[in-house]
């Protein structure tokens, strides 16, 4: 009941964020455009992938906290969000599991099979925005910190890249603002997925300080509700 109750009043207090970045984002970028019509489309379904998963961790921190874990943590915040906001979603996974299947022997052919398996899982999603979340690593350069969304091929990706990287610039990268950029072609994920697709690298666990953060409940949560006011403002508004 007490965990009930505290999930409601956290969502309502995200809801209540939500409209102040919407607002923000919009005052902010008033030529950005909308990237899709939820309105024209009869509503989209946001395909959110937590990265990694089971034998896979992805980036390890250096005291050990390993990346698929993170993105989970993140992936049900953005969902419960989302959903609360009346959005439909799908997510790849909500465990800590991969997803391939039975038949793979090695690693690599499950690394391979799970991957396999959420394309199909994203393109068989009628009217499907794929939303895959990540964490950075750079121990080469422990200084490097803060949020980047990558996008895909399909044009409508790089709009949704510019407003949920403008939202999380105004939240967790103040003074650290960063771009958008385009996804490296070799990312598996991105390149065979048919629909608008963005990658969100939520922060670098290299970095000691944001490894911490990145864990807290609290941090994870205003990741979530930025990235969620991100997509939700490129959605078609009816004209006034
Ligand atoms: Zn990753």
């Amino acid at each position: 009941m007490f965990l009930v109750v505290k999930r409601h009043t956290l969502l309502l207090f995200g809801l209540a964020l939500i409209f102040s970045l919407g607002t923000i984002v919009r005052f902010t970028f008033p030529m950005s455009r909308p990237a899709f019509s939820a309105v024209e489309q009869g509503g989209v379904v946001y395909v959110l992938d937590a990265g990694h998963g089971g034998e896979d961790g992805g980036a390890v921190s250096p005291d050990g906290v390993k990346e698929s874990g993170v993105n989970l943590d993140v992936t049900r915040e953005l969902d419960a969000v989302l959903r609360f906001l009346g959005r439909e979603t799908v997510l790849t996974r909500s465990d800590d599991v991969s997803v391939y299947s039975g038949g793979a022997e090695t690693l690599r052919q499950n690394k391979v099979s799970d991957l396999k398996n959420r394309v199909a899982l994203v393109n068989d999603t009628p009217d499907a925005v794929l939303v895959s979340i990540h964490q950075n690593s750079l121990p080469s350069v422990p200084s490097v910190h803060g949020a980047q969304v990558f996008y895909g091929k399909i044009e409508q990706s790089e709009a949704l890249a510019v407003s949920v990287q403008s939202a999380l610039n105004q939240t967790v990268n103040v003074g650290n603002e960063k771009h958008e950029k385009k996804i490296d072609p070799s990312i598996f994920l991105m390149k065979n997925v048919n629909c608008p697709a963005i990658l969100i690298e939520c922060g670098f666990l290299s970095n000691a300080a944001e490894s911490a953060r990145l864990q807290e409940p609290d941090y994870q949560k205003t990741l979530a509700v930025a990235i969620a006011a991100g997509l939700l403002n490129t959605e078609e508004r009816q004209a006034p």
